[in-house]
């Protein structure tokens, strides 16, 4: 908690400085840097905290602490509600904290709120008001007590979804009588790249050069192998704390890489935990110095990108015959591949290749307990004849809302011709 108080300069010319030497940074270095910044950093930065300095040396953090962990419960009947919403570029996601009079239950108890669209890239400066409706809430993770985060969707003040409100339409879809009978459950394994600040180049990896060849780091264990830990670590038990139903972590393919998975989940829930989880992840690398990114290849090369796999099943699929389901649902996204891939996130084209376990983004191909491609399915769904499929395709910075819903969408609500049908059927070796 301790660098919360670091000035961000002072921190991150630490950083560099340590990195410079070429050596990778293990998460062991980087907490010591902290350490020693704390031990000695606290009488020059002391200005700055005057207020809170007093006799040790480590007062100033000790005082800072003890007023962000106070629990104020007994005192009042108050929470912080911290009301998140997705930014202009449609990945971003921003927050504001308002009291709340007393704690909620329900994003339904809530008051709708405001923010200056045109600083997000979401409105005009002359008329930049858009408005926040709440639609989930989470326990916080960082403030605790009864204090909550509200995950947002936005509007304009006439009531219109803005253009990067995408929850609207899905919820829409999920609300769909064919959609909803289905109970369409959704597992998704988000993956993101943890990165040194100002370099930009992955956690881990020697400034300026490259870490030994891919192969020792997934699931991998060891200063040499394994890089930001605590921040996949501190994130699992965030989201178990806030309710999010994160179903498993871990290291990736590429150092500095990591994944976690949240669900199954139902419907438009998987979009709003999803949402609820990358912002966690913001806030918990925010106060670890290191940068996130869901870039889908942050590193050119012999170097895995970052996916987004989403795993999914309706009723129909996990019933006695699904398999047969299954195969026409893979049949109908052979049909709108296209469709699909540009709304499977930005910068996909570089993480598609064919190679590090992808299949090629021009081509749909499918196959039992095949990494390499676009639809997998797995050896248990093929044995049991019922289960779900993964499409692979979507990157980490896919937007889950629109990938959740239009997976519902051209499986559950979209039917192709007869005549594409059998010749698709064809193509893929499909029989259905
Ligand atoms: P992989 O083998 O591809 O790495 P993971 O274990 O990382 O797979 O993730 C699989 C995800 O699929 C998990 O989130 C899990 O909860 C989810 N899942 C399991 N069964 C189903 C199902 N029937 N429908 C949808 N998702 C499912
Ligand atoms: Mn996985
Ligand atoms: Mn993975
Ligand atoms: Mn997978």
């Amino acid at each position: 908690m301790a660098q919360i108080l670091a000035p961000s300069t002072q921190w991150q010319m630490r950083i560099t400085k340590a990195s410079a030497d070429a050596s990778p940074m293990t998460s062991k270095m980087w907490s010591s840097v902290v350490f020693k910044r704390n031990k000695k950093g606290a009488m020059k930065s002391s200005a700055k905290f005057k207020v809170f300095a007093i006799k040790s040396e480590n007062s100033t953090i000790n005082r800072l602490e003890d007023l962000l962990n106070l629990d104020i419960t007994p005192y009042t009947n108050n929470i912080i509600a911290e009301y998140i919403w997705i930014g202009g570029s449609g990945i971003d996601v921003r927050s504001k904290s308002r009291t709340i009079s007393k704690p909620v239950e329900h994003p339904s108890e809530l008051p709708k709120w405001n923010y200056d669209g045109s600083s997000t890239g979401q409105a005009p400066g002359e008329d930049s008001e858009v408005i926040l409706y709440p639609q989930a809430i989470f326990k916080d993770p960082f403030r605790g007590g009864n204090n909550i985060l509200v995950i947002c969707d936005a509007y304009t003040p006439a009531g219109e979804p803005i253009p990067t409100n995408k929850r609207h339409r899905a919820a829409k879809i999920f609300s769909n009588k064919k959609v909803v009978d289905e109970i369409p459950w959704y597992g998704i394994e988000q993956e993101y790249t943890l990165l040194q600040p100002n370099v930009k180049w992955p956690l881990g990896w020697p400034v300026g050069a490259y870490p030994g060849p891919q192969g020792p780091y997934y699931c991998g264990a060891g200063a040499d192998k394994s890089f930001g830990r605590d921040i996949s670590d501190a994130h699992y038990k965030a989201c178990l704390y806030a309710g999010i139903n994160i179903s498993g972590t871990n290291g990736e393919v590429m150092p500095g890489q990591w994944e976690y998975q949240v669900g199954p989940s139902v419907g438009i829930e998987a979009g709003d935990h999803i949402w609820a989880s990358r912002y966690i992840l913001e806030r918990i690398t925010e106060q670890a110095g290191v940068v996130l990114t869901l870039d889908p290849k942050p590193i050119e090369g012999d170097w895995n990108g970052a996916g987004c796999h989403t795993n999914f099943s309706t009723k129909s699929m996990r019933e006695e015959g699904g398999y047969e389901v299954i195969k026409k649902a893979i049949l109908n996204l052979s049909l709108r591949h296209n469709e699909h891939i540009s709304a499977y996130g930005e910068g996909n084209e570089r993480r598609l290749t064919g190679k590090h376990e992808t299949a090629s983004i021009d081509t749909f191909s499918w196959g039992v307990a095949n990494r390499g491609c676009s639809i997998r399915v797995g050896r248990d769904t093929e044995k049991q004849g019922k289960g779900y499929l993964e499409d692979r395709r979507p990157a980490s910075n896919m937007d889950p809302y629109v990938v959740t819903s239009l997976l519902a969408e051209t499986t559950l609500l979209w039917e192709p011709s007869l005549e594409s049908e059998a010749l698709a059927a064809q193509k893929l070796a499909l029989n259905v």
